[in-house]
């Protein structure tokens, strides 16, 4: 599998899952516009890069919710043109029917599902030219009913949905659009919703004893579906995939 040549935008790259795929995608020749609000974070995955001898990234300090705009434009201006979109930043946050903050609902759906919905249609226009590819990141969440994220399952519910409904739109202009869904995956994530370190690992070691692999996801899994997703050789074919990354879990019911 090779991306040489090929230009790759990653949001939330400088973090969890977005951080090991632009990592990934970079070691197999992509060069990378990385996205992410947080500089020191994005400079730090910026330099891991660099030092492992792949192409030089371009960072792009930026909110999804507002600099779609800029995102698009400077990745242009530097790398002339666009391949690959993968939209994997995200934010979760927990909450239920009765508890509910519709400013935190705002909030979520800006993230996970408004600024995917800018992303692309700025994109767009640049994916044509490549004969492009869309990936993005939704969740088994998308997938299923799980207590007490019940925005962030509704947000990844709408994003499947995008996913599934630009790939019918963009088919004839020669786009394919795709998602991975994972189940939980061992990243920061845990700690941005008030749980901490040890928590989270205890809810890794009680999803670890459910799933059927015996074990939760890693980020290389994660990177591994997402470049066979938007890799042109492997998956010409595939287009409107939700693929669950989840060890078995869907099927299991768990
Ligand atoms: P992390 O919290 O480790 O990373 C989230 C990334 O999103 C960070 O790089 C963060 O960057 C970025 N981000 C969030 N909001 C914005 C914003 N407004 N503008 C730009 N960047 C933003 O989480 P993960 O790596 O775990 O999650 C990545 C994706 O994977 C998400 O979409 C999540 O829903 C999905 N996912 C994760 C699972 C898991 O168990 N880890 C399971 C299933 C799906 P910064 O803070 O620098 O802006």
């Amino acid at each position: 599998m090779s991306f040489t040549g090929k230009v790759v935008i990653v949001t939330g790259a400088s973090s969890g899952i977005g951080a090991d795929a632009a990592r990934h995608l970079a070691k197999l020749g992509a060069k990378v516009s990385i996205v992410g609000r947080n500089e020191k974070r994005l400079n730090q995955v910026a330099e891991q890069i660099k030092s492992a001898g792949s192409p030089a990234p371009l960072a792009i300090v930026a909110d999804v919710t507002k600099d779609a705009q800029r995102i698009v434009d400077k990745t242009i201006k530097h790398f002339g043109k666009l391949d690959v979109l993968l939209n994997n930043a995200g934010i979760v946050i927990q909450d239920n029917v009765t508890e509910i903050n519709l400013s935190e609902f705002d909030r979520i759906f800006d993230t996970n599902v408004r600024s995917v919905i800018t992303l692309t249609k700025l994109s767009v226009p640049y994916l044509e030219k490549t004969k492009g590819n869309i990936v993005n990141v939704s969740s088994v969440a998308g997938l299923k009913a799980i207590p007490n994220i019940m925005t962030y399952c509704m947000s990844k519910a709408a994003l499947d949905q995008f996913t599934k409904c630009s790939a019918l739109d963009l088919a004839p202009k020669g786009i394919r659009v795709n998602s991975i869904n994972p189940a939980a995956v061992r990243t920061p994530i845990f700690e941005t919703f008030g749980v901490n370190e040890e928590q989270a690992e205890k809810m890794l070691e009680e999803y670890k004893k459910r799933y059927p692999l015996g074990r939760v996801g890693e980020v290389h899994d994660t990177s591994a579906a997402i470049a066979y997703l938007a890799d042109d050789e492997v998956s010409s074919f595939l287009t409107g995939i939700l693929l669950p990354v989840d060890g078995g879990s869907i099927v299991a019911g768990v």
